[in-house]
């Protein structure tokens, strides 16, 4: 599909943070949101698969990248495990943060789904078909609904997701942006990387100090009162003690 200018224009309007800042982030989804979705992986240039046998085509080509599941999280009733490279980083990202969070593994339900096999009430604005979104299990568990919950609706107030708690069947839908997550992911990383760079720095700084500490070092002032006055004085003390006792210990023996 080709991009259009129109197309361009709805994605600066839409995906940008000030429009995410702009609605506050809520689990309820509505026809705006999709209409959003939509209009998001149409100016990606996404394709909406039509068929199976197209969706074998995309992955051939690396557009879609299997989902195979891992410690963190798997794939549980989705007939197509693929999704778009953005998307699997942050199923990835999000089921290891999931499962520290809360103790248990991520399950995903639904990613891409061709045109021709999506569900009777899907939306016609689903993006599904392009790749672009993920079903997501309600776990059982009260803490790990919490958890998940929030970590999406943050997401989602960072422009980079929207995220929907469907009822029929009940689960999570997430449509995840693919250039905005990108972009927060690679913030991410420069951040670590740059945290790490400076408590490498303060640790090599730590282990060879500057040339006026190594002095100092070499030669320490002595202490004009304080502790290692008192320390002296407390092991003088000591010293006489233990030898006035064995002194006397001496002198009994030879007594
Ligand atoms: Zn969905």
């Amino acid at each position: 599909m080709r991009r259009t200018l129109g197309a361009a224009l709805i994605l600066a309007l839409l995906a940008t943070p000030a429009a995410a800042a702009a609605s506050t982030p809520t689990l309820r989804g509505s026809h705006r949101s999709m209409i959003r979705q939509n209009a998001i992986a149409r100016a990606n240039d996404f394709t909406f698969v039509r068929s199976p046998a197209q969706v074998r085509e995309w992955v051939q080509k690396g557009r879609l990248l299997p989902l195979p599941g891992n410690d963190a999280y798997r794939v549980d009733g989705a007939s197509f495990p693929y999704a778009r490279p953005e998307i699997r980083t942050f199923v990835e990202r999000l089921s290891s943060q999931y499962l520290s969070g809360c103790g248990e593994p991520l399950v995903v339900t639904s990613a891409t789904r061709p045109l021709d096999r999506q569900p009777r009430n899907a939306s016609e604005l689903s993006v599904h078909p392009a790749g672009m979104a993920v079903d997501l299990r309600v776990s059982g568990r009260h803490d790990c609904r919490a958890w998940l919950e929030n970590a999406l609706l943050a997401l989602e107030g960072k422009g980079v997701l929207d995220v929907t708690r469907e009822r029929r069947p009940p689960h999570y839908h997430v449509a995840v942006f693919p250039q905005a997550y990108a972009k927060h992911v690679a913030a991410l990383l420069a951040d670590s990387a740059r945290k790490a760079l400076q408590a490498r720095a303060a640790a090599v700084s730590l282990a060879s100090p500057p040339p006026a500490a190594r002095r100092a070092a070499a030669h320490p002032v002595e202490s004009s009162g304080g502790e290692p006055a008192w320390v002296d004085a407390l092991a003088l003390i000591l010293t006489g003690a233990i030898a006035i006792g064995l002194a006397r210990r001496s002198q009994r023996r030879s007594g």
